[in-house]
C-alpha cells in the first residue's frame, strides 16, 4: 500500500509542468519536491547527497511522476523541463565551510550549468540566494537594494561571494540571453527534515537538548537571526515562481521576528522541558551580528508573508527529532 505521506492538494494547478529541483533530497529541497508533486507536477530531484539524505525523499518515490537522479551540478546536464529550482548547495556553515573550493564551485558552475539547461530548453529559473549576500550587515533589517559587507576572504566567503556570483549570473543571463530569472534571497529556515548532524542553530539546540546535552551558544548570544517555518518558505519559493517574467527579484524570503540566539536557546529548553545547560563557546569568524528581513517586496510583490509563528514551528521541529532520535540506528536514519 502506498504510504499517505503527503495530501494532494484539492485544487491541483491546470498545467502540469516538468520541475527540476536541484538539491531535491535537501531540507528545503524536499520540501519543495513534496509539495510540487501534491499540486500534481512531474518533479525530477537532482542531488550529489552530499549533505541531502535519500530518507527525505524515500517516500516520494512510490510515486509515479517523481523520480530521483544522483548529479553533481558542477557537471552539465541535459533534461527536458518547464521549470527549475537550483537549489543545490550545502547551507549550514559547518558543511560549506568542509570542502569550501567545492562550496564556490556549486554555486558558480551549478549556477552556469542550470541556467546553460533552462537557456536551452527555455525554462523558468529560480535560483535560491541567501541572506548571506548581505554579510554582516550594516543596514538593519535588510532591504533587498542594501548591498551588503561581507568579507571577500573569510571563512564564510565560500559561500556568500559564491552566492553572490550566482546572483550576477543569474541576470548576466536574463539580460544576455533572455533567460527567465527568479531569485529569491532565503533566509534562515528551519523545521522536520534538517539532518540531526546540520550544524546550523534550531537543530542542534533542539538535538542537544533532547540528548540532555550542554547547549552550545556560540558568543554571547547578543547576535539575532529571524527564523522562517520551512512551509512558509516553500510557499513564498512557488508564489515567486508563479510571477510574471517581469518579476526577477531579488525578493528577501524569510520571517521578520527577529530574536537573540541566546532567547532562542532558552525557548527551546523550555519548549523541550530539557535539562540542558547553556554554555558558551568562541563566536566563529565573521559570525554576522544581526540579522532579519525587510519583507516589503515579498508582501507587495507576492502578497506572501509568512504564518507559522516560532513557537509552533519549534514544537513541530522538536516532534520531528524526537521520533528521529528515537530510531534504533540514528547512523542510518541520517542515510
Ligand atoms: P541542505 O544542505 O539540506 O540542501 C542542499 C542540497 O544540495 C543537499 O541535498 C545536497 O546534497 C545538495 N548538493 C550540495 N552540493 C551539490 C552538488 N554539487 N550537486 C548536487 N547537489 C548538491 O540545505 P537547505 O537548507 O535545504 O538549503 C537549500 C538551498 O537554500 C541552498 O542553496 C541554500 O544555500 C539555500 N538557503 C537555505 C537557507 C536555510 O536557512 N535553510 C538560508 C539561505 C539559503
Ligand atoms: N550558533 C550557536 N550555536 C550553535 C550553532 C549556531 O550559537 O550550536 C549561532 C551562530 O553562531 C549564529 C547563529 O547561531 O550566530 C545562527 O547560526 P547558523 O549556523 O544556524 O546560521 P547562520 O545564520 O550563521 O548562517
Amino acid at each position: 500500500m502506498r504510504p499517505t505521506y503527503f495530501k494532494m492538494e484539492p485544487q491541483m494547478d491546470l498545467i502540469k509542468k516538468r520541475i527540476l529541483v536541484s538539491g531535491g533530497a535537501g531540507f528545503i529541497g524536499s520540501h519543495l519536491c513534496e509539495r510540487l508533486l501534491s499540486r500534481g507536477h512531474d518533479v525530477l530531484s537532482v542531488d550529489n547527497y552530499f549533505t541531502g539524505r535519500r530518507a527525505n525523499i524515500a517516500n516520494l518515490l512510490t510515486y509515479g511522476n517523481f523520480e530521483a537522479m544522483r548529479h553533481d551540478v558542477t557537471m552539465p546536464l541535459h533534461a527536458e523541463i518547464d521549470e527549475i529550482y537550483n537549489l543545490a548547495c550545502p547551507a549550514s556553515p559547518v558543511h560549506y565551510q568542509f570542502d569550501p573550493v567545492q562550496t564556490i564551485k556549486t554555486s558558480v558552475m551549478g549556477a552556469i550549468n542550470m541556467l546553460g539547461l533552462a537557456k536551452r530548453t527555455r525554462a523558468r529559473i529560480l535560483q535560491a540566494s541567501t541572506s548571506e549576500v548581505y554579510g554582516d550587515p550594516t543596514v538593519h533589517p535588510q532591504p533587498e537594494s542594501y548591498h551588503g559587507n561581507v568579507s571577500i576572504i573569510g571563512p564564510r566567503a565560500c559561500y556568500d561571494e559564491g552566492k553572490r556570483c550566482a546572483e550576477t549570473l543569474f541576470f548576466d543571463y536574463h539580460r544576455q540571453h533572455g533567460v527567465r530569472i527568479k531569485v529569491a534571497r532565503i533566509f534562515n529556515t528551519y523545521g522536520p527534515r534538517m539532518r540531526p548532524d546540520d550544524g546550523r542553530v534550531v537543530s542542534n539546540f533542539i538535538v542537544q537538548a533532547l540528548r540532555g546535552d550542554d547547549i552550545t551558544l556560540y558568543g554571547d548570544g547578543g547576535q539575532t537571526r529571524a527564523f522562517c517555518f520551512v512551509d512558509d518558505m516553500v510557499d513564498g519559493l512557488i508564489r515567486l515562481m508563479e510571477t510574471d517574467d517581469d518579476v526577477t527579484g531579488p525578493i528577501n524570503l524569510g520571517n521578520p521576528q527577529e530574536i537573540p540566539v541566546l532567547a532562542l536557546a532558552t525557548r527551546i529548553v523550555a519548549l523541550t522541558g530539557s535539562r540542558s545547560r547553556i554554555v558558551t563557546q568562541d563566536l566563529p569568524v565573521d559570525d554576522p551580528m544581526q540579522r532579519c528581513p525587510d519583507i516589503t517586496k515579498a508582501q507587495t510583490i507576492l502578497g506572501w508573508r509568512p504564518h507559522i509563528g516560532l513557537d509552533v514551528g519549534l514544537l513541530r521541529t522538536i516532534d520531528y527529532f524526537k521520533n528521529l532520535l528515537a530510531l534504533p540506528d540514528i547512523k542510518q536514519a541520517a542515510e
